[in-house]
């Protein structure tokens, strides 16, 4: 099956139900237009992006999409030499560098986030994420003194942000930013304002472990989103969730790794440590509105651990998550859409205090 050959770690499981549908609502005629989705499938962001929509603009915005999520890597990837992220790095400790109004207001949005992350997210991690090159095709293991060396670097309190002039700067030479743990959700966010622009009711965005859902299918349904299972190699789901209008980020060490010396090295680096975060979390996934945040939030707790997780659902915030004694918490607010699809686990619901 499609899917199962790129690696998100989201599933849809009720593309055969909008399959069926489509084929009832084809023969009334005139909506005909409407009956089956446009879907799209393309590289970006370093990787597989797939869209499906139902809009007599569908094809429009889906190129639209794909237009502008090439134009915001060509920004905001660390790995363009041409892009504002790269030139902001090589001018660390330099000189301010005038950036797109986009890359100024994502940078303040993910500052403010970050410093509230309490050292678990930092976009300073950057100089960590490039040493230990696990996005790479030649990762490795650095030595210690290099760790405690480049660990000085990483500090988002000295990313200086001018949004009026849109100018940024990092305070220390050798500092470099990565905006890795965000740029999906924030591409969710593009998708949001395309398909709402161009009239697109409904909809689902799928791009590396965020899916974005825009309204219910055209029958009414809500669309239904799979958790995928972290001790599996297949991409099989242990529950799936209704989502609607929002964004499900979900960050978990089996997504980008490497093997050396028969230790597993995944790419989510802790800032106190300099190394692939070892929290108790095996998987967390967030649902929220703003594709951004989701994408934060998953990636901040995956480091943080369960007790921070859970603190984080008592709080308000909605989402799942797995820990390494296959402890599968739940949000209680998505108690009535949620299904379990592997008996092996028993889903624990917190509830909002
Ligand atoms: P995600 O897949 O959303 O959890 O984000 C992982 C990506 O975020 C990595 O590939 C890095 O580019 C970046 N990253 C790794 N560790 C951190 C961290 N502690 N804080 C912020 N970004 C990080
Ligand atoms: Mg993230």
């Amino acid at each position: 099956m499609k899917y199962k050959k790129i690696a998100v770690n989201l599933i849809f499981v009720t593309c055969c139900a909008v399959a069926v549908f489509a084929v009832a609502y084809y023969s009334m005629g005139d909506s005909a237009k409407q009956s089956e989705p446009y879907s799209s499938t393309f590289y970006s962001m370093s990787t597989m992006v797939q869209q499906s929509l139902y809009s007599n603009n569908a094809q429009e915005a889906a190129l639209l999409l794909q237009t502008e999520l090439v134009e915001f890597e060509q920004l905001t990837s660390l790995y363009v030499a041409s892009s504002d992220i790269a030139m902001i790095n090589e001018q660390a400790g330099i000189s301010a560098v005038k950036v797109d109004a986009i890359t100024a207001s994502l940078l303040a949005q993910a500052k403010g986030l970050t410093l509230s992350s309490e050292g678990a997210f930092a976009i300073t991690i950057a100089p960590l994420t490039l040493e230990w090159g696990i996005t790479t095709q030649s990762p490795s293991v650095p030595s210690n003194e290099k760790i405690e060396q480049l660990l000085l670097l990483v500090d988002d309190s000295a990313v200086i942000i001018d949004e009026e002039n849109s100018t940024v700067m990092l305070k220390q030479e050798g500092q470099a930013l990565d905006l890795g743990g965000i740029a999906k959700g924030y591409a969710c966010n593009i998708a949001r304002d395309i398909y709402e622009q161009y009239g697109v009711e409904s909809a689902w965005l799928s791009i590396g472990g965020n899916i974005y859902v825009k309204g219910t299918k055209p029958n009414g349904e809500h669309y239904k989103i799979g958790f995928r299972d972290p001790s599996s190699t297949e991409v099989a789901s242990v529950a799936s969730v209704e989502i609607k209008d929002a964004v499900f980020s979900v960050s978990g060490g089996y997504e980008r790794y490497f093997e050396e010396d028969g230790v597993q090295y995944h790419h989510i680096i802790d800032p106190k440590t300099g190394r692939p975060s070892n929290s108790d979390v095996l998987t967390v996934g967030i649902i929220h509105e703003d594709g951004v945040k989701a994408d934060y939030y998953s990636t901040a707790l995956f480091v943080k651990g369960m007790q921070e997780v859970i603190a984080y659902f008592e709080q308000g915030g909605t989402g799942m998550a797995i820990d390494i004694d296959n402890n599968f918490y739940v949000s209680a607010d998505l108690e009535q859409s949620f299904e379990l699809t592997d008996g092996e686990y028993t889903p624990i619901f917190i509830k909002a205090k």
